[in-house]
Formats: C-alpha cells, sequence, structure tokens
C-alpha cells in the first residue's frame, strides 16, 4: 500500500475536496483514512481516531457494521442496479413502507432521490407544482435565516447561511426569509424568540400569502447554521401559518431525522405532520448514499392525470432508488428497531450534555447547545479559527470532530458505548481547554 506522504502528494496534484480551501489545506497536515470499525476510523499510519461527527452525521451503529454489509452484499448478488424510472424493485417497495412506519401518520408516498440535497431539491418542485396543478401559481417561498439544505440552486435558494450563499444570490429562486428561531435576543426565551419568528411569518403571509407555495424550515436545530436549537411550539405556528395561507409546509430531516435528536423525526418533538419532508444522511446506516421525500397523499393527488396532461413530477436520477442503498437502508431501519437506537440516542445525548456541562463555564465558551445527540459548542474568540484550533487539539488526542466556523460540533454515531462517549466528551473538553482557556 501506498504510504501517508505519497497520497497526500498524489491527492494534492489531482483532488479538488469540498468545502475546502485548497490554498490553505497542505499546512493542515491531511490525514489519509484507511479503514473503520465501530465508532473508530483508522488512518494510513494505523493511528486510531474516535469519529465524533459521524462521518458527516451519517454513521448510526458504527463503521463496518457487519448485518449492513451483509445485506449489501446479498442485494449486490441479485441486482445491484435497476432503474426507478418506470420500473420497481422489492428493496425500494419495502423501505418505502418502512419509512412510512416511522414517519408521522398522515405522510403516505415516498419519492427516493440520492443525496440531502437532491431530495430538497426535489420537495421544492413538488411543492411548486402541487400548487400550480391545483390551480395557484405560487412562486414564492418563506424560509429562515441560518437555514442550509444543501448546494444545488434551489436548496441554495432557501438557505440562510450567509458564507455559503451570499455569492450565488444573483442565480437563486426568489423567496421571502425571516429571522431565525434559534438566535435569540438579549435575555429571550426560545418560546419568546418563536413567537417572534411566528409573527414575522405571519405578516408575510398575509401580504404574499397567496403566492407563497411552501413555508421551508429544519425542524428543532438548525444543524449547518450552527446546531441552533428552537422551540417546539415554532413547528405547531408553522403548521398553523401553513394551514391558514394554504402553503405547504416542508420540513427538511436531513440532518434531524432518522434518530439523530432522540425521537425518529425532529418533528415528533412538536407533535406536527409536515406536508413534505426530508430525509437523508443516516438512512442506510452510513454505508450508501439515499435520500427521499415523504409526502402527503394530498400533494401526491395533485400530480395525478392522464399521461398527457402534463402533470407528472418530470423529476428523478439515474441512480434514483438504487438496491444496494435500499437493502442498506432496510438493514439500518431494521437494527434500529431490534437495538431501540432512537431511544438510545437520547440517553447519549443527555449523558454527553452531563459529561460537556462544565465546559459552558469555561471563559472560550459562550454557549452548548444540544438536542439529543446534535451538539454545537460555541467557541471564541470568533473569526480566528477557533472552532477549527480545538478540532485540531482534538485530533492530536485522538478524536476527529469538524468545525461549522466558531461552533464545535459533535454528533456521534448513535450506537456509541458509554466508555466511547466519555472518552469524546473527556477529550473535547481538554481541547476546549487547551485552545481557549
Ligand atoms: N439539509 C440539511 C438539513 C443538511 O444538514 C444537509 C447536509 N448537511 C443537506 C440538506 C444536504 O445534504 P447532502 O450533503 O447529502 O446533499
Amino acid at each position: 500500500m501506498s504510504s501517508r506522504s505519497e497520497l497526500v502528494a498524489r491527492d494534492l496534484r489531482a483532488v479538488w475536496h469540498p468545502f475546502t480551501q485548497h490554498a490553505q489545506w497542505p499546512a493542515d497536515d491531511p490525514l489519509v483514512i484507511d479503514r473503520g470499525s465501530g465508532v473508530y476510523l483508522y488512518d494510513t499510519d494505523g493511528r486510531r481516531y474516535l469519529d465524533g461527527v459521524s462521518s458527516l452525521w451519517v454513521t448510526v451503529h458504527g463503521h463496518g457494521e457487519p448485518a449492513i454489509n451483509d445485506a449489501i452484499r446479498a442485494q449486490l448478488d441479485r441486482l445491484e442496479h435497476s432503474t426507478f424510472l418506470g420500473l420497481t424493485h422489492e428493496p425500494g417497495i419495502r423501505l418505502a413502507e418502512e419509512l412510512l412506519r416511522v414517519a408521522p401518520a398522515g405522510l403516505s408516498r415516498v419519492f427516493f432521490a440520492g443525496d440531502g440535497s437532491s431530495a430538497a431539491e426535489a420537495a421544492i418542485k413538488m411543492a411548486y407544482q402541487a400548487a400550480l396543478q391545483r390551480g395557484r401559481d405560487r412562486p414564492l417561498y418563506l424560509h429562515v435565516a441560518e437555514g442550509y439544505h444543501g448546494d444545488t440552486l434551489g436548496a441554495v435558494s432557501l438557505g440562510g447561511v450567509e458564507l455559503f450563499h451570499a455569492t450565488y444570490r444573483p442565480l437563486l429562486i426568489e423567496t421571502r426569509i425571516v429571522g431565525s428561531p434559534g438566535v435569540l435576543g438579549v435575555g429571550q426565551t426560545r418560546a419568546e424568540r418563536a413567537n417572534e419568528v411566528l409573527a414575522e411569518m405571519r405578516a408575510v403571509l398575509s401580504r404574499e400569502g397567496e403566492r407563497v407555495c411552501a413555508v421551508v424550515v429544519e425542524p428543532m436545530v438548525q444543524a449547518a447554521g450552527g446546531m441552533l436549537t428552537h422551540d417546539a411550539s415554532f413547528l405547531v405556528g408553522v403548521r398553523a401559518l401553513c394551514d391558514e395561507s394554504g402553503a405547504a409546509m416542508l420540513v427538511d430531516e436531513v440532518a434531524t431525522g432518522v434518530g439523530a435528536t432522540g425521537t425518529w423525526f425532529g418533528v415528533d418533538h412538536a407533535g406536527v405532520v409536515p406536508d413534505l419532508m426530508v430525509v437523508g444522511k443516516r438512512l442506510t446506516g452510513g454505508a450508501l448514499p439515499l435520500s427521499a421525500v415523504l409526502a402527503r397523499e394530498s400533494v401526491y393527488d395533485a400530480f395525478l392525470g392522464t399521461p398527457l396532461s402534463g402533470r407528472t413530477f418530470f423529476h428523478g436520477h439515474t441512480y434514483t432508488a438504487n438496491p444496494l442503498s435500499c437493502a442498506a437502508a432496510l438493514a439500518n431501519l431494521a437494527l434500529m428497531h431490534e437495538r431501540g437506537t432512537v431511544a438510545r440516542a437520547g440517553v447519549v445525548g443527555e449523558r454527553l450534555g452531563a459529561a460537556l456541562a462544565s465546559a459552558a463555564a469555561y471563559d472560550g465558551v459562550a454557549e452548548i447547545r444540544r438536542l439529543g445527540t446534535m451538539t454545537g459548542i460555541e467557541v471564541h474568540p470568533v473569526g480566528q479559527r477557533t472552532g477549527f484550533e480545538v478540532c485540531r487539539a482534538a485530533r492530536r488526542r485522538g478524536v476527529l470532530i469538524r468545525p461549522l466556523g466558531d461552533v464545535v460540533v459533535l454528533m456521534p454515531p448513535l450506537g456509541i458505548s458509554d466508555s466511547e462517549l466519555d472518552e469524546l466528551a473527556r477529550v473535547v473538553d481538554a481541547s476546549i481547554r487547551e485552545v481557549v482557556q
């Protein structure tokens, strides 16, 4: 096998990495990951790292989970791929059924895609086309600051993270944006902030509601915006505003869904049923890409008509519902039921919160936000790569985490053990103390 230094040199000659400033990256001493087992990743020098962000929020039970790998192998021997455009297959059918079993009652149709962004894109188009085919042209979307739905242009249009999205503004579809329910005024409670943003939304909808096809939110946690948590009453309020105005409630559960917050989906904290729900990330347990849009029957019905009516949803990707991905997802969901992974994620979150509690008092820590396993530690001074430095200190101690600006993000695999979780918390605490105390 090639040495790490040789692989890095070849990488630097040939590869362009996502969300990576290549003028800086060589100096940041790139790691080359060789293999994974359980919650650990191993680099080409054989060093072991605890995967503290579950490989960008996807690993559920652990790396190399045998039941998922076996399911992929078995599927591989039967059918590796066949299009879902006008054909079907059993893994796709079974997965749709399984997803509807755990989704909020009222969602009844599953449309598969590949990545979170591609599912978000499908849902965005569905909301517009459904309204149009019910006789109303509603070309506007209402969304919130600090939102993130992926990097394709429709998803970017509904985003609100300046650093990622501002550049592309001239290219985007028209939207109306209100404040983030997770960015609090001084002394304000989350419930008060929820009411304030709902009032802003109500004002927009009373002026232009007839033209708004969907209100788009990440439920409970705005993840890429910096793990900003909000009150469940916000989602109840959004549902009511959608009912009043006729806009669809479109929730993006790519980060929150499939267990991360200690419930199957973020909306379960509020007991709210959306019209469209986007899922991705952990669906396959972290093994393969797969995402989906779950829709209410009323949305689906708006697309029915004769083949020549033009009411078809003319949208789909080549590898949509890839059977290997579906087989992995079925194995993952079965394991989650068997192991009680969703409830366990709630327990993991509480233990992590308790283990990090003392860090909240450190001078360099502005706030610790958490729901279930989704955790953000805001560190300062801001704008000086402080978040990066904390993550680098953690890497020296054998833990891989990734910052979002000055928010140090932790999102361990849901199946992490108590002792592994304590190791994660201990290293993060020590790394914060090293950098900002
Ligand atoms: N929506 C949310 C809420 C996300 O957090 C992400 C990814 N972090 C996406 C959409 C995009 O998913 P993907 O990167 O798989 O396209």
